[in-house]
């Protein structure tokens, strides 16, 4: 009998788990959004994909997720540019952070150069003032990604059926095994389901009773006018000192920051949509601020507010595998764009039972907080909220 694996949720890391299954499992993907609509975090997105992290496992996964989103094009549209990324630096502190991370990407064979102020602002002149640059690491193989495209172009890969406007409300289990997903209008039969439903994770696991420990949080992005030219790729720039990161579009200037109050949003708040309203004081300072970083001739008026929500985890990584108490159902949530692709295949290897291409998955296993208070996971997933490109 051919094997039934049903995905829960279409974004970046559902399709691409999806497009990388085999051929001769049986696989559908769920997702409660209508067609065409992109309604998890990966639609927000403002897409960095930065290679280096401090955890080894995750380069690793980026690496293949860079891999995987290369050549990707939808409608005419690629997906994924490999512009690079750039972080500056202007203390001594920040200063020996960049030598740190370049000591680091080296032992990662990731290629870098750690470049002057004015090779720094060259990269991205209308991005970084020279007056608040004094060294920067340029890191040539990041880049950008279009999430939806990337997303698009998945879900036209393999055999999967995507089935949408199906909200899952149940999943049925046989003893201690999966047996089948419910929504309201139809029941889909599953030796497998995995949960890739991000910041509803935890919603999706408690219906058979499991936890995931999983904070969803508010973030600001703000957008600049469109100014009708069509600029070349330029790497995506952070101000890890800052908390700052900011990109050019190609059509517009956009930036975001992680120097406020992290704002985790209660379960009930959630709604069926990943974008909340703007909170006011609180992002417009934040942004603000991060404007402030950008040389005074290229400081722009805001034209659009984003508050998008994606989801932290006490570690800062992802949930990823097995749950042991249930056969057949697995994790793949709390996972970024820059790791989506590298981690659904190391789902998929473990699924099907291949040798794992990334030897240290077994960090990320989704039961390893079991028996933590969840009151101190959320306190621990919130403290790492201003620093998260610190280890990114
Ligand atoms: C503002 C913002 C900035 C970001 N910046 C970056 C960045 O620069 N770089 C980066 O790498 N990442 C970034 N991220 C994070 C990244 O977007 C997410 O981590 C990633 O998109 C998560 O993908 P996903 O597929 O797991 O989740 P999602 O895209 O949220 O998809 C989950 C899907 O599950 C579906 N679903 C949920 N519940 C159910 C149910 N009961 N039944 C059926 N379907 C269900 C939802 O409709 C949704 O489509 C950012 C996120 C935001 C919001």
């Amino acid at each position: 009998m051919t094997r039934k694996i049903v995905v829960i949720g279409a974004g970046i890391v559902g399709s691409s788990i999806a497009a990388q299954l085999p051929e001769d499992v049986s696989v559908t993907v769920l997702d409660q959004a209508p067609t065409g609509q992109l309604r998890g975090s990966t639609g927000p997105a403002p897409g960095f994909v930065g290679l280096l992290n401090e955890t080894p496992v995750m380069t690793e996964l980026a690496r293949a997720s860079a891999a995987l989103y290369d050549g990707l094009e939808f409608g005419g549209v690629r997906g994924f540019d490999r512009a690079g990324g750039v972080e500056v630096a202007s203390t001594p502190e920040g200063l020996a952070k960049l030598e740190e991370r370049a000591e680091l990407a080296a032992s990662a064979g990731l290629p870098h150069r750690l470049l002057d102020a004015a090779e720094t602002v060259a990269l991205a002149p209308e991005l970084i003032d020279p007056a608040q640059c004094r060294r920067g690491l340029h890191f040539t193989d990041d880049g950008t990604a279009r999430a939806g495209i990337i997303t698009a172009a998945l879900r036209e890969r393999g055999n999967a059926r995507f089935v949408d406007n199906a909200a899952v409300v149940g999943i049925e289990l046989r003893g201690n095994r999966v047996s089948s997903v419910r929504t309201a209008a139809e029941s889909f039969p599953a030796d497998d389901v995995v949960l890739a439903t991000g910041i509803w994770g935890p919603a999706l696991a408690s219906l058979v009773d499991q936890r995931l420990p999983l904070t969803p949080v508010a973030h600001p992005y703000a957008y600049g006018p469109k100014h009708g030219k069509s600029s070349a790729p330029t790497p995506f720039v952070r101000w890890p000192e800052h908390h700052v990161y900011a990109r050019d579009h190609g059509d517009r200037l956009g930036l975001g920051s992680y120097d406020h109050a992290p704002q985790p949003i209660a379960p009930d708040q959630l709604g069926w949509n990943a974008e909340r309203p703007w909170p006011g004081e609180l992002f417009d300072d934040a942004v603000r601020r991060a404007m402030e970083l950008l040389p005074a001739s290229h400081r722009f008026p805001i034209a659009e507010r984003l508050n998008g929500v994606f989801a932290m985890t006490p570690d800062n990584l992802p949930l990823l595998g097995a749950f042991p108490d249930i056969t057949g159902l697995w994790s793949a949530a709390a996972i970024w764009v820059t790791h989506a692709g590298g981690a659904a295949r190391g789902l998929v290897e473990l699924i099907c039972d291949q040798r794992s291409t990334f030897p240290d998955l077994d960090r990320l296993r989704p039961d390893r907080f079991a028996d933590q208070d969840p009151t101190e996971l959320e306190t621990s997933a919130l403290r790492l909220y201003r620093d998260i490109y610190a280890s990114l």
